[in-house]
């Protein structure tokens, strides 16, 4: 089954009102190949969410970097699914490992906030990835395994889910996985997906890789059989995001 590239762009906790504007002006005048051929979110952190989302050009879309587990209500300083859905925000981002590491979120947590966002018709971008200590133990399957199947236990509609597979190990050092390392755990979670969620799921789910992505790294990532795009942080705030979306074709 084919499979759309996907690029997002996680722009994590940074950028003022102005720059967050420059950054969509390099985006809305980049010739890229079209949506047809890839899928393009970007992830600005909440409060530039709306400007973001008027001011981008129409192929690509937007992504919340968090949203709350359940229905909103008297949550202090959380935003819930309902205000994206009401805001028009298609786009979730969950798991980080930002989140699961600095925030303390657990699998299950994570994994009721993918299904709490789902049931409120948002899709979302499901992290999952090991540490460098896990990667050096053995335990790099396991640990993905585990993230996932918190997810699978919950989740039984894959259709607007990708997963991202992000190595901590990767994420802001400049330390990318090579094309083999992440080729290798993204067809292992396949086949996890293949052996507990379904054949139709494995074929049909995207999986990205995240972690150090950059223009001068993507086009042999990309290459990989199992490698359907890239989460992007730190240079999704640069023009050379740009050469990251061209690496769909
Ligand atoms: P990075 O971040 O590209 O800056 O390594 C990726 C991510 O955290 O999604």
């Amino acid at each position: 089954m084919a499979r759309k590239f996907f690029v997002g762009g996680n722009w994590k906790c940074n950028g003022t009102a102005e720059e967050v504007k420059k950054i969509v002006t390099i985006l809305n005048e980049a010739e890229v190949p079209s949506d047809d051929v890839v899928e393009v979110v970007v992830s600005p952190p909440f409060v530039f969410l709306p400007v973001v989302k008027n001011l981008l050009r129409s192929d690509f879309h937007v992504a919340a970097q968090n949203c709350w587990v359940r229905k909103g209500g008297a949550f202090t300083g959380e935003i819930s699914a309902e205000m994206l859905v009401n805001l028009g925000i298609p786009w979730v981002i969950l798991g980080h490992s930002e989140r699961r590491l600095i925030l303390n979120e657990s699998n299950e947590f994570v994994a009721d906030k993918v299904a709490y966002a789902l049931s409120q018709g948002i899709k979302v971008i499901a992290c999952v990835g090991e540490t460098l200590e896990q990667r050096e133990s053995g335990s790099t399957m396991a640990v993905v395994a585990a993230q996932t199947k918190a997810i699978a236990d919950k989740v039984s509609n894959w259709v607007n889910i990708v997963l991202a597979y992000e190595p901590v190990w990767a994420i802001g050092t400049g330390k990318v996985a090579t094309p083999a390392q992440a080729q290798e755990v993204h067809s292992e979670l396949r086949k996890w997906l293949h052996d507990n969620a379904g054949a139709e799921i494995a074929a049909s789910t995207r999986i990205i890789y995240g972690g150090s992505v950059n223009g001068a790294n993507c086009k042999e990532l990309a290459d990989q059989p199992d490698v359907d795009g890239f989460l992007v942080g730190g240079a999704s705030l640069k023009p050379e995001f740009i050469d990251i979306i061209k690496s769909a074709t």
